[in-house]
């Protein structure tokens, strides 16, 4: 493993930190607690030493799921990081109840970096306007907190004022090769990095959707590559590639996942790509453009949806039938999982949508979901669906 600096207080952060966000799970939508235990631990005994969680990851159940897995005297081997929910956040006395019930959750007496939760322009003012400067301060000279930071999903003109707005030790953005110019984007790790705060990078792969279901035109440029990597450690490499960067959180699930990625973290070294490495990345980016409709990177913001939609899927499929052309498997896919077939729940098709607009604001990427969805039920449902389901149902339930 390889350890970067953060370079406000010195601390030697492991280049790979483990987010809790996408932790295995078991049919009934819990986390698979004893796998993802291990998985913790197997990437912490192999060098890991940044984990990440927060107050709504796995409906509120990875903070405490966290809390267990660190026991044993994991908790002392990693700097711990969770985060304020802003959004829930109402009074200055509500700061001071979500991070004691935190230290609980997560059966520790601080946190070592704490953030301030997914701001944006607007819920950075409310905050601020509520003194969480001052609850921050407080919460750091009593030892809860070590270091102060915030996670950002807010327009690229709303995050310096952020940064200057008060003394953080670091902060977290999302930033990979098709983000360059969106939210903070590379302009904002730049600043950030020259405010002298560490930089922790979510979102690497989008979702994932830069390592799985590689389109095969986008495969194909990944194959003229000299040195032959696969298409999650090209992204990752360039994520890393930049100096700036502190360290890198992937949503850890699959063993084989982790295993890949602790291998590319212990070559993750700043400015390792080539001038030809980096046109490659370059071309896949352009390729990428062309073939994606949605921008979604299935971080849920925008869920509940009244109605039952669920918004991320439909986009995850949309994006799929567009970017691997094989419409039979997406409306397929998209019969057996949006029916409810597959996840034993309740329908959550796009045609659901009654154009509400309570997600708008909520999606990071400002994208305009009720439109979007519009077209995912022109290209995904159709008169064919329900004989789709049916078939679903044969295959999966036997009946
Ligand atoms: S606009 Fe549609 S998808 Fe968004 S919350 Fe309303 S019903 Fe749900
Ligand atoms: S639509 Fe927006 S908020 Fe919802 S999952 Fe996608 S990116 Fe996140």
């Amino acid at each position: 493993m390889l350890y970067r600096k953060n370079p406000k207080n010195g601390n030697e952060l492991s280049v790979l930190g483990f987010g809790c966000m996408r932790l295995p799970m078991n049919e009934n939508g819990t986390i698979d607690e004893e796998r993802a235990t291990k998985q913790v631990r197997y990437a912490i005994d192999h060098g890991v030493n940044y984990v990440d969680t927060a107050w709504p990851y796995h409906m509120e159940q990875s903070e405490p799921f966290l809390g267990r897995a660190l026991a044993h005297g994991y908790r002392e081997k990693v700097r711990l990081a969770t985060k304020l929910p802003s959004w829930m956040v109402e009074s200055r006395e509500d700061m001071d109840r979500f991070l004691n019930s935190q230290l609980e959750k997560l059966n520790t007496d601080h946190i070592d970096y704490y953030l301030v939760h997914a701001l944006v322009g607007v819920l950075w003012d409310s905050v601020e306007k509520l003194d969480v400067a001052d609850f921050l301060d407080k919460a750091k000279a009593d030892g809860r907190i070590i270091n102060a930071g915030f996670s950002f999903h807010g327009a690229g003109k709303d995050f310096n004022r952020i940064v200057d707005a008060y003394d953080w030790d670091f902060c977290q953005i999302q930033y990979n090769f098709l983000d360059e110019k969106n939210q903070a984007g590379t302009a904002g790790l730049e600043y950030a990095a020259s405010k002298g705060l560490g930089v922790i990078i979510m979102e690497p792969l989008r979702g994932g959707t830069l390592a799985s279901h590689v389109p095969p035109a986008v495969k194909e440029i990944w194959d003229e590559a000299p040195t032959k990597r696969t298409a999650a450690e090209w992204a990752l490499r360039w994520v890393w590639n930049h100096p700036e960067v502190t360290v890198v959180l992937s949503g850890m699930n699959e063993e084989t996942d982790i295993e890949e990625n602790l291998t590319v973290a212990d070559k993750a070294y700043p400015n390792s790509l080539t001038e030809g490495e980096l046109q490659l990345v370059k071309k896949v980016e352009r390729k990428y453009r062309e073939l994606m409709k949605a921008g979604c990177t299935g971080c849920r913001y925008c869920m509940p949806c009244p109605q039952g939609v669920n918004i991320p899927l439909c986009f995850e499929l949309y994006n799929s039938l567009h970017m691997s052309g094989n419409a039979d498997e997406a409306k397929f896919f998209y019969a057996a999982q949006l029916s409810g077939v597959l996840s034993v729940g309740e329908p959550a098709y796009a045609s659901q949508c009654v154009q509400c607009e309570e997600c708008l604001e909520k999606c990071p990427q400002h994208l305009e979901i009720p439109t979007l969805l519009e077209s995912v039920v022109e290209e995904l449902e159709g008169p064919d669906l329900e004989k789709r389901v049916a078939i679903t149902k044969q295959v999966f339930l036997k009946k």
